[in-house]
């Protein structure tokens, strides 16, 4: 998952929507991947300033393997880049800058959401429904060749701006330099927004996510644990990182596999004397979803539920009220450092032990352990929207097929007697595709493809191909495609920068990607 969701990856995966659902998939900032398209960068930017000379945009570059906002920097022009040495071995991505973000005490934020995906195969999607804004600690003016490396005007993370003199940790989720998402929404009712759409616009921006996400990771999780076989449940916790622009349209960042979960910051007692005191923002977001991912991943929790159905039934009765949270969380708090430390085979530390009390009062509800938990923070969008965004999951189908002809179960090539089977199944065999021809299609196919791939010692169609190295159908894609009635003019276009740039002769970039119209169409809000 880590691997899926890297910046590159994660580029690729959008992309690949973008370019058969560019409405809908609007909510990505323009990328290109460096070094491999570095020329193309330079050619699209030139080409749009040509025909716009008073276009005056500004990129960020980050590095692929980056985080906490590590070497990223903000260029005017893609001659800034610092291509020397630096990109071939740290590819990056580089991405239209959102210039005019949604500010908040005149200070730019972003917002980290908490998303379950309880499962892949039926696919399961969970947000939690509080989530984390994360403030610059500097006023924010837009980019300038004269501010573009203030990175606590332009960079929200958390780990830069804690070193800034003006953090502010505060004792409220509402105020400070970490709040809580709901305490912002809150702010932005009161002066008339409609907050619904605001988070309606946010859940399809996850739906959409992970499902560009998830045919490339259904063929990794296939070949890891193959159908049939018992393996175990997996699920993630991602870390959605989104910025909301000053319209309110909100715009994905980035995907983290493995968000934050600490959930107490530093302080400096006295200099260079630091103590780990609580963060009640954190507390407040990241205890919940540990504690709900953990009641919806509970595998017992049917057996449970079909025991004592009587003691589920009234469950919704036995939530202490709203004032008792507080203390039902630090519960929970104790209980988390209780598995940690059991897990951990050390003994529990005095201080660490719920107080008998909490404890009495757990076990009293012994018969319900949920009895005295909060109702669940985890809200399921998908499957329950799942007919809004079925038609979206085009590529996942290409995947299942993928899967389906691969032959061996837990491989990741598709083999010569995989593509015939996947031939005749789809009806594409006929007097004039014997298949002997199929054969030589095969040998074809994977000869071209390899040749395209950076990795190719074996042969097969190899699990990238199925939805493209560089953003392309795979053989099989793009059969699928063919056999859904693409003309061929279309699957051109998404054969875009289909070759790395040593096995591609230089070449103007095509006019269809790439006008003024498509640009609008991709960022009409910027
Ligand atoms: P990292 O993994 O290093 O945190 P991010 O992609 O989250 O990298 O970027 C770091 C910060 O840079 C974000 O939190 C955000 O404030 C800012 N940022 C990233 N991409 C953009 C963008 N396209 N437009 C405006 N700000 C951005």
């Amino acid at each position: 998952m880590t691997e899926m969701v890297r910046k590159i990856t994660l580029s690729r995966a959008v992309r690949i929507m973008q370019n058969l659902f560019p409405e809908e998939y609007n909510f990505y900032p323009r990328s290109w991947i460096l070094p491999d398209e570095f020329q193309l960068f330079v050619a699209q930017v030139r080409m749009v300033k040509d025909g716009d000379p008073s276009w005056k945009p500004t990129f960020i570059v980050k590095p692929d393997s980056g985080c906490q906002g590590d070497g990223i920097y903000l260029i005017k022009d893609p001659s800034d880049i610092r291509l020397a040495g630096t990109l071939q071995s740290r590819p990056a991505v580089v991405q239209e800058y959102i210039c005019k973000p949604l500010l908040i005490d005149k200070l730019k934020f972003d917002i980290r959401l908490y998303v379950l995906l309880k499962s892949l195969e039926p696919l399961e999607i969970y947000i939690a429904k509080d989530g984390l804004s994360r403030f610059c600690t500097e006023p924010y003016q837009e980019p300038h060749p004269r501010n573009l490396h203030h990175i606590f005007m332009h960079l929200t993370n958390y780990s830069l701006n804690i070193h800034s003199g003006n953090f502010v940790h505060s004792d409220s989720t509402s105020t400070g330099s970490k709040r809580t998402f709901s305490s912002i929404l809150c702010r932005l009712s009161s002066k008339g927004v409609d907050i619904k759409k605001v988070w309606s616009d946010i859940i399809s921006l996850v739906i959409k996510t992970v499902i560009a996400l998830t045919p490339e990771l259904r063929v990794f999780y296939q070949s890891d644990i193959p159908a049939g076989r018992p393996g175990p449940t997996c699920f993630q916790i991602l870390g959605f990182d989104i910025l909301l622009m000053k319209n309110l349209k909100p715009i994905l960042l980035e995907v983290n596999a493995n968000p934050s979960m600490r959930i107490e910051h530093e302080q400096e007692l006295s200099p260079g004397v630091f103590e780990n005191v609580p963060s009640l923002v954190d507390e407040e977001v990241k205890v919940a979803v540990i504690r709900d991912t953990l009641r919806l991943m509970d595998p017992f929790k049917k057996k449970r539920e079909n025991h004592f159905p009587d003691i589920y039934m009234d469950r919704k009765h036995r939530f202490p009220p709203v004032s008792d949270r507080m203390s039902s969380l630090k519960l929970q708090l104790s209980k988390l450092s209780i598995v940690r430390s059991q897990q951990l085979g050390k003994p529990l530390a005095s201080k660490e032990e719920p107080p008998d009390s909490d404890l009495a009062s757990a076990s009293a509800g012994g018969a319900s352990p949920e009895g005295h938990l909060p109702s669940i923070c985890l809200k399921q969008v998908f499957p329950k929207y799942a007919k809004q965004f079925n038609y979206l999951r085009l590529v996942d189908r290409m995947a299942n097929l993928f899967i389906r002809f691969l032959g061996i179960k837990g491989t990741m090539k598709l083999g010569p007697t995989g593509f015939r089977t996947f031939i005749r199944n789809c009806k594409l065999s006929s007097g004039s595709l014997s298949m002997a021809a199929v054969d030589i299609l095969y040998i074809d196919i994977t000869r071209r493809w390899n040749s395209m791939t950076v990795v190719h010692q074996d042969s097969g169609l190899r699990p990238g191909s199925s939805f493209g190295p560089r953003c392309t159908p795979s053989p099989v894609a793009w059969l699928f495609l063919r056999s859904h009635g693409w003309t061929t003019t279309r699957l051109a276009g998404l054969r875009g920068a289909a070759q790395p740039l040593s096995a591609r002769k230089p070449r103007k970039p095509r006019k269809l990607l790439w006008t003024r119209r498509c640009w609008k169409q991709h960022t009409p809000i910027y």
